[in-house]
């Protein structure tokens, strides 16, 4: 590959670990800026403050991650993250209805977001043309004097003078706070239409001691919210023998974080598998609450005039209601796609990688987005083919309670490895209207789960 010159990446978070492993490779040098100091252990930190929260990696998250650093799963299995078929070793229960398991090929890691982070930034750090800054906010772009093209970044360290890095290719990794959309107006472009759907989830994490006996020996529960019960709750085994629960709420509805109130929200989940451990289980350490607002997609690839030389990732383009799990399954996705593109060259990097992007995004934000337009207080346009997939996936769910195939054919969307118009295909059609009725979406909560 020729090379491209020298790379910045704004943001030390999984999507900024992943641009500059796959930057490494087409440029000579790639320089990571992060306004926190990034630490060799694995710990929670300040710029990611979702990482106290529990955090699953989907099966296609797993196997791209594995692609763009080999053997990754094995190190982390290695580390004690179990590796886990997330058909047959999770309880699921959607929408009221049990889920009926079998063996699958859909592998998950259970691993905290703190030791994935990580392991992945060793494996960064170990590689010979790539240097991480000491703690410096990213304050201002640097552009040529046309302002055709971005030449560097200006940042701020924790102490001393602002100082400029130039680069040939700047990469905002910011998260859903990056400032993209403000940087490009103080030069003059037009920033990305914004679409936000407001969903309000307030999140609570507990982390707690595991032993054989939990969860009748398998290794997730999970149970999701339903209009009339917008509460999930999530259990996933992790690193170090334990198991992370997240409790959430969603459209203003928070878990309390004391024992009790913790205990009670689990019990209104109906189901009993998760309840039953939540009152039993030893914690680890305390709750920690984390508020998400609204799901934020930005267009760029409906931008007309945008610079060279720069390009967006991750959050910073799209940041989906959390409960799906997707948003470092997409940046490892986008890590794939942008090592693909800079096999051809850098030139028209942004516009080809913005449309690959936006294509990449669409399936994840229609399976958060629809979901989530179930809920009458969720805004937007609820166009007759949303319904009817949500009317659909509800039959699935009813049927899936027999039926492995449709179980499988599910997991296979939500874990982003099929685009969700799988489900729609005759074979699982005629499955999915064979199965029976379904129970009505608000009684939902009060069945299932064992
Ligand atoms: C409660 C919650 C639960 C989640 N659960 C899951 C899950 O189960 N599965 C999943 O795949 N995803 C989940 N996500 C999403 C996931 O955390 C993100 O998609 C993932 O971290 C990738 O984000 P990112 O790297 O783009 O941005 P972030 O992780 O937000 O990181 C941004 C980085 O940029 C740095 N930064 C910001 N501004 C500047 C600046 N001006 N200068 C220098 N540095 C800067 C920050 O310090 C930080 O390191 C969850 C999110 C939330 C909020």
């Amino acid at each position: 590959m020729v090379s491209a010159g020298d790379a910045v990446v704004l943001g030390g978070s999984m999507a900024g670990l992943i641009a500059a492993r796959v930057l490494s490779e087409a440029y000579d040098t790639v320089t990571v800026v992060d306004r926190d100091p990034l630490p060799e252990a694995a710990a929670a930190r300040r710029g990611v403050p979702q990482s106290r929260q529990l955090h699953v990696l989907l099966a296609r998250g797993r196997r791209a991650l594995d692609e763009l650093f080999e053997g990754l799963s094995d190190e982390l299995s290695a580390a004690g993250a179990p590796l886990v078929d997330l058909h047959d070793q999770v309880h699921w229960c959607n929408d009221g209805h049990p889920m009926r398991r079998a063996a699958s090929d859909l592998v998950g890691v259970g691993v905290s977001r703190p030791l994935l982070e990580s392991t992945v930034r060793a494996r960064v750090r170990n590689l010979g043309n790539v240097r991480f800054c000491p703690p410096a906010e990213a304050t201002a772009l640097l552009s040529t004097e046309d302002r055709s093209r971005i030449i560097g970044v200006l940042v701020t360290p924790r102490v001393g003078a602002a100082y400029p890095i130039h680069a040939d290719l700047v990469v905002d990794a910011c998260g859903r706070a990056s400032r993209s959309p403000v940087w490009l107006a103080e030069l003059g472009y037009p920033t990305p239409p914004e679409q936000r759907v407001p969903v309000d989830v307030t999140y609570v994490t507990r982390v707690y001691q595991r032993e054989p006996r939990h969860l009748d020996g398998l290794l997730g529960a999970l149970t999701n919210a339903v209009p009339g019960r917008p509460r999930t709750g999530i259990v996933a085994a992790q690193e170090d023998g334990r198991f992370a629960v997240a409790l959430s709420g969603m459209l203003g509805e928070q878990p309390p974080s004391d024992h009790e109130g913790f205990t009670r929200f689990a019990e209104s989940l109906g189901m009993p598998v998760i309840s039953r451990f939540v009152r039993d289980a030893v914690p680890v350490g305390g709750p920690a609450q984390m508020r998400y607002p609204a799901s934020v997609r930005r267009r760029y690839e409906r931008l007309r005039r945008f610079p060279l030389g720069y390009l967006v990732v991750g959050d910073a383009v799209c940041s989906f209601n959390p409960v799906y799990g997707q948003g470092m399954t997409v940046a490892a996705t986008e890590g794939l796609l942008l090592r693909s593109l800079l096999s051809g060259g850098p030139d028209r990097l942004a516009r080809r990688f913005f449309r690959g992007a936006g294509k990449l995004i669409d399936g994840p934000w229609s399976i958060a987005v629809g979901t989530d337009l179930r809920f009458p207080q969720v805004p937007g346009p609820r166009s007759a083919r949303v319904r009817l997939v949500n009317w659909y996936v509800h039959r699935l769910h009813a049927a899936a309670r027999t039926d492995a195939v449709l179980g499988e054919a599910f997991l296979r969307v939500l874990n982003l490895v099929d685009p969700p118009t799988r489900l729609l295909r005759p074979a699982i059609a005629r499955r999915v209207l064979r199965g029976g009725g379904a129970d009505p979406v608000p009684s939902a909560g009060v069945a299932g789960g064992r």
